[in-house]
């Protein structure tokens, strides 16, 4: 079975916050204000997540991804991992994980089946790493890294976020990291979500940006399409290298024309864009005693409302709005 929004985007990919803590606490996500951590009765419970994506992939997800909060904190992960790839039509479980738990729980992590891993990074210094996560746990990430690599995990992908005065000055340092080992380091554009108040879009360093400086150190990249998914990453190679260099460009070159994905807040409740604020809640129901075709329901109607596109690369801030006032956020 495949699921279609009413713009006729296929919607196979649904992405799963288990948690709303995390072990880090980064400028451009966490919001000046203190934040207030949700209750643990707030939180799906993981046999209401794994209901939620098992009537979802009756419906045509193939593919979750875990994510959080940071993921590897929450007690029971690596059960719920193993849940999740025992369920009928879950051809694909990754997580997205800040690395600091990695090197201790990577092995458990091969044995419930090697799920792919991105691991977020924005710094390969750890004095710059503390600037920008508060936290002294460089040498943990770097562990879980090479840990990961060990055991064989591929792709094995880390997420950097260049911001204009933190960390672009370690463009080229990352992208050599793919010189000799299989690593695929992809480079995300900055976004206004997490701590917006922060977003400007001068800070935000663009990925052709990216790419020159890395063509400058390395001279041109080739395209790399081997392996290439459905996912937003443009990819390429430096000649000669092991690894993959991605570009992931939602504010130069949005790709909501092939977004494929709903998301599940920690909380309960279905997105249908990560740029929007417009949510439907799922938990409530569940814990009314709703029955499977109620929550049918109102995954179909998620799609109904998806949003066509965002703004924001369009007016910068002004655009950030009129997406969110476009889609009711
Ligand atoms: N704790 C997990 C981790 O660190 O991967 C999951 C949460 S983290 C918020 C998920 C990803 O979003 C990371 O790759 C992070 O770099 C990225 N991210 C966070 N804020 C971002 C922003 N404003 N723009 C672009 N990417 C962002």
């Amino acid at each position: 079975m495949s699921l279609y929004d009413p713009l006729q985007r296929r919607i196979d990919y649904l992405r799963v916050s288990v948690t709303d803590r995390c072990n880090l606490a980064c400028v451009y996500c966490k919001p000046r204000t203190k934040m207030k951590v949700l209750t643990h009765d707030q939180i799906l419970r993981y046999e209401e997540i794994l209901r939620l994506v098992r009537v979802a992939a009756s419906l045509g997800i193939s593919h979750v991804r875990v994510t959080g909060g940071e993921p590897l904190v929450r007690r029971g992960i690596i059960d719920f991992i193993a849940s999740l790839r025992g369920l009928d039509g879950i051809k694909d479980v990754s997580i997205t994980t800040n690395g600091v738990l990695l090197g201790e729980m990577a092995e458990a992590l091969a044995e419930v089946g090697k799920p792919r891993l991105n691991i977020s990074l924005d710094s390969l210094n750890a004095r710059k790493f503390r600037e920008i996560t508060g936290s002294d746990s460089w040498a943990a990430v770097w562990r879980g890294v090479a840990r990961a690599e060990e055991l064989d995990f591929y792709p094995l992908k880390i997420n950097m976020v260049p911001v204009r005065g933190i960390n672009e000055d370690e463009v080229a340092d990352f992208a050599r990291l793919t010189l000799d080992r299989r690593l695929h380091v992809r480079f995300i554009e900055f976004m206004p979500i997490g701590a917006n108040d922060r977003w400007r879009r001068d800070i935000c360093v663009t990925s052709d940006q990216v790419r020159a400086v890395i063509e400058q150190e390395f001279g041109p990249l080739i395209p790399y399409t081997a392996g290439k998914t459905a996912g937003p990453s443009d990819n390429y190679q430096i000649p000669g290298a092991h690894g993959v260099i991605g570009f992931i460009s939602p504010i130069t070159k949005h790709f909501c024309v092939t977004c494929r994905r709903l998301r599940l807040t920690a909380d309960g409740r279905i997105r249908p864009c990560l740029l929007s604020d417009t949510e439907i809640d799922v938990k409530s129901p569940m814990r009314g005693g709703c029955d499977d075709g109620e929550l049918e329901r109102l995954l179909r109607l998620s799609l109904e409302i998806k949003p066509e596109r965002h703004y924001i690369g369009d007016q910068g801030a002004r655009g950030y709005k009129r997406t969110m006032s476009r889609i009711g956020g």
